[in-house]
């Protein structure tokens, strides 16, 4: 008997239950509560505070967790990409938990002697040693006992329910086109991960569980084009044949919210959040590198034959990669990969950067497929770097700035970019040092937001590129991203002492930390950059139990460094590829 059919075992008490969506967006709750599709969000959102959830800039999966786990900015936990940069190098490694450097709501209740289960929170491998459970999101390099802590759980997971599995594979059905198999493995996947959290609210009592659907994000990034069909990406032929995947991947959650409001305890506080938003893709796609190059920012190896040939070669490479993971068998792959040990990244960093010419290039972007940003060639910091520090970076990057917000859409002449940022104007710590130079707020394409590549992987000659449709239906997963993430996701609390259908305004996704400890009597550290979501709370609630604050140790304790395998480094790398967060 599984723990999903063990119907007679009680639930236990869970005191507080965070349902984290990885993207969610009121966009499609709302509208589809209202059409009576969602049921259980509908009576859940009733009872509920609940309102937009503002992101991180850029508003991204593995800074937007880290930031709502921490309730810190970027700048004091030193998350800012999937990747980081290694400074003084021109490459860049795969991040990992061991890299955040500020403590998680999970450390500070397991200090403070509370119970917790942490189940897919993304950014949680290696989990950590906690007073509970900790099961890593889809980003573990690894599917064996080291994604679990206590490590016997997963051999005990394996006997109650045939195992845990981090992330479903639905990456070679999609680069096929069999949509249902792929919506399928979706589904499962979801199932999978709720039979392992109704597992362990029937195993003990909780003070504070969390358990995230990624399956909500990788649906919108593959699917939007069957569920809108204003979408430029929209194919109606497929669409007329398909059930709208995104609603299957809601409606398969909201049956389980249902069952979380059935069977916990009737005094237990439910949380619902995401860490960003969700919209659609435009058919534009930004090669920033060749913007600077036409604005003299940046200068390519190319004009001589060998650059040329050299760009050619790149682009080889860059199909070589994606036929190597469409057609080939896996354990081929493995073997191919097992060859190339060590060369992942540097590959990875080598397409990125080796075709500029450092000597004259002042500023330049790693041109990542979601959200690019822009480093200045720094003298002392990057090894070709030739800006001065001082004086000269920051006449380089106003200038950066101005020319930026200039940048027009050369087809509807609208503005490219909303607002560009100098780093410190986002992000504030003692990890500030990670952050790009400049941070661009991307504008939207007529509501629809620009993909990126690398100029290398462009034949023309032009910073907006328009995609053909028949080249954006062909099964790429860098252009097949017809859904991309929006600054605004959702956040919704009910429970005692929270106000009922009350809209909450202004909630940021750093307020979430505070909020939780709140929840569970605990104080707030002082060095949170987030606070209590109070306007969510009754009167009642607030007089009775007034926040309290607690004076932050001044030396966190920093975990010890995970360092990645190069099999590892591919492993995860190939994940984030599969998602469209790497080229
Ligand atoms: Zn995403």
């Amino acid at each position: 008997m599984t723990a999903a059919t063990d119907n007679a075992r009680p639930w236990n008490d869970c005191r507080l239950f965070i349902l984290g969506l990885d993207g969610g967006s009121f966009d499609l709750i709302h509208p589809w509560v209202k059409e009576g599709k969602l049921p259980n969000f509908g009576r859940y959102l009733n009872e509920s505070s609940s309102g937009e959830l503002q992101s991180t800039l850029p508003p991204m999966t593995f800074p937007g967790w880290s930031t709502m786990m921490t309730g810190k900015n970027p700048g004091r936990h030193g998350i800012y990409d999937f990747t980081q940069r290694r400074l003084g190098t021109y490459e860049i490694d795969i991040i990992n938990a061991a890299d955040r450097k500020a403590k998680t709501i999970w450390r500070i209740l397991s200090d403070a002697g509370r119970r917790v289960a942490s189940v897919g929170v993304p950014v949680s491998f290696p989990p950590e040693p906690v007073n509970g459970v900790m099961i890593s999101g889809f980003d573990a390099p690894v599917n064996d006992s080291r994604i679990m802590f206590p490590p016997e759980l997963f051999e005990e997971l394996n006997g109650a329910m045939g195992g845990y599995v981090t992330s479903a594979d639905f990456a070679r059905d999609i680069a096929k086109g069999r949509i249902d198999q792929s919506v399928a493995a979706l589904l499962a996947s979801v199932d999978r991960k709720w039979a392992t959290a109704e597992y362990l609210l029937k195993r003990e009592p909780w003070d504070c569980m969390m358990l995230v659907f990624g399956e909500t994000d990788a649906c919108i990034h593959y699917f939007w084009k069957y569920h809108d069909p204003a979408s430029p990406h929209h194919d109606p032929v497929t669409a007329q044949k398909t059930r709208d995947p995104i609603l299957a991947v809601y409606q398969r959650v909201d049956r389980y919210l249902g069952e979380l409001l059935d069977h916990l305890p009737k005094d237990a506080t439910v949380m619902l959040v995401s860490d960003h938003g969700v919209g659609g893709s435009s058919d534009k796609i930004l090669h920033l590198n060749r913007w600077l190059e036409q604005q003299g920012l940046l200068r390519f190896r190319s004009t001589s034959l060998s650059g040329r040939l050299r760009r050619i070669q790149m682009k080889l490479l860059n199909s070589a990669k994606s036929w190597v993971r469409t057609v080939l068998p896996k354990p081929m792959i493995r073997r191919i990969r097992f060859r190339q040990k060590g060369m992942g990244m540097k590959l990875e960093s080598h397409l990125r950067f080796s075709i500029l010419d450092w000597k004259n290039t002042t500023v330049y972007s790693e041109e990542t497929p979601y959200y690019p940003n822009l480093w200045i060639n720094l003298k002392g910091r990057d090894p070709d770097g030739i800006v001065e520090p001082g004086a000269d970076y920051e006449r380089v990057r106003q200038s950066v700035i101005d020319l930026l917000q200039s940048w027009r859409d050369p087809d509807t002449g609208q503005p490219v970019v909303r607002k560009a940022y100098r780093r410190e104007e986002i992000y504030q710590g003692p990890h500030l040092d990670k952050a790009p130079d400049l941070i661009i707020e991307w504008n939207l394409d007529q509501g629809y937001a620009y993909l990126s590549r690398p100029t290398t992987a462009s034949s023309g000659r032009l910073a907006v590129e328009r995609i053909s449709y028949r080249e954006m239906q062909r099964s790429n997963f860098m252009i097949n991203r017809s859904g991309s993430h929006r600054e605004m996701g959702i956040f919704a609390v009910k429970g005692p002492g929270v106000k009922k259908g009350h809209w909450l305004a202004g909630a940021r996704i750093q307020d979430v930390a505070p909020t939780v400890l709140y929840l569970l009597d605990r104080p707030v550290p002082t060095d949170m950059d987030g606070s209590v979501l109070k306007d969510g709370l009754t009167e009642a609630q607030l007089a009775m139990r007034p926040v309290q604050y607690q004076e932050a140790e001044t030396a966190p304790s920093e975990e010890a460094a995970y360092v990645y395998s190069a099999e590892e480094n591919e492993k995860v790398s190939e994940r984030l590829k599969s998602l469209g967060y790497m080229e």
